[in-house]
């Protein structure tokens, strides 16, 4: 049973979760592959819940923007389903991978099909079909225009600095792209795909953001503040069920184990989770541990689990 609690409670639960880690803050290391963010104060820390019913519970820097990268695969993946239904899984898999989120290996075996979207090559394939039919432009406004949706916060946007950054750097998912083109499940140009997955990755947002706009996924799919539907109930089960098994690259067993709650991390330091028919929540912290998750922030996690009893298992 998922425990509920009083919006004053709830807010001592996340204060007193997040000092118990506090010393951990700092420890890892700052993604620097992507030189734009490695400009990232290290000692930044924020978290923040927010319940169905619109309860907040905010803790340090939990209103500052950071950079979501590969948080932002669940935005494409939800657009891209609403799109092609499950037409979408004829060109990526659904299985964990185990190997680094940025990883060539698999693909050569599983000629071209990535293992799951949330993945780099997953999402390039994902990126490409939301390209098809619109330009670079219009795909880019469309993302851009669901964050808002789903946020309810129009001044959501692309930090351009690091859209640059990365894709001045993109050596990699350029080779990623390249590979899949070779067995056709890449359809537009590598750098037209490059374009728009640098671009949502880039999207800045803080903690309270990012937790609002996970809330459709903790209520079958449908925003419980704005009451929209986002996706149909089956689809917020499936994405959420993917982000159990894949939302934390390599080590998406060990958050699993931890936390015990559907998430998805990304280099930026973020993280957020979903409580299923309660709340979201979410965390930043920038230092990251050996898989590319926020250190300070899985360690934040798992103890506002075990304050708050939210537990899926
Ligand atoms: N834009 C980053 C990349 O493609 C995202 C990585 C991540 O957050 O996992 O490498």
């Amino acid at each position: 049973m998922t425990r509920r609690h009083e919006p004053n409670e709830l807010k001592k639960l996340l204060s007193k979760a997040c000092d118990s880690v506090r010393n951990e803050v700092g420890v890892g290391k700052v993604a620097s592959y992507i030189p734009a963010l490695a400009r990232v104060n290290p000692e930044k820390f924020g978290a923040a819940i927010i319940t169905v019913d619109g309860e907040t519970a905010l803790y340090g820097d939990a209103q500052e923007a950071f950079s979501i990268q590969s948080i932002s695969k669940v935005f494409s993946l939800t657009l891209a389903l609403n799109k092609v239904g499950d037409h979408l899984w004829t060109r990526v898999g659904r299985e964990p991978s185990g190997n680094a989120f940025n990883s060539i290996v698999q693909l050569e075996k599983e000629r071209g099909i990535p293992r799951n979207p949330l993945v780099n090559a997953g999402a390039l394939a994902v990126t490409d079909i939301l390209l098809q039919g619109q330009s670079i432009e219009s795909c880019k406004a469309q993302l851009r225009g669901f964050i808002h949706r789903v946020s309810g916060d129009p001044s959501i946007h692309f930090d351009e600095e690091v859209a640059r950054s990365e894709l001045e750097t993109a050596n990699r998912n350029a080779s990623l792209a390249h590979f899949m083109k070779s067995f056709n499940n890449i359809e537009h140009s590598v750098e037209d795909v490059l374009q728009v997955y640098c671009h949502h990755c880039a999207i800045s947002m803080s903690c309270e953001q990012l937790a609002r706009s996970f809330l459709f996924l903790s209520q079958n799919g449908q925003d419980p503040l704005s009451r929209e539907q986002i996706v149909s109930e089956q689809r917020a089960r499936r994405i959420n069920s993917i982000m159990m098994l894949c939302g934390h690259y390599d080590a998406s067993g060990d958050f699993a184990f931890r936390v015990g709650l559907p998430g998805k991390s990304g280099v930026g330091g973020g993280i957020v989770v979903v409580v299923p028919d309660v709340a979201t929540i979410a965390v930043w912290s920038p230092c990251l541990n050996s898989n590319g998750n926020s250190h300070a922030g899985s360690a934040a996690l798992e103890a506002i689990a075990r304050e708050t009893q939210w537990n899926i298992l």
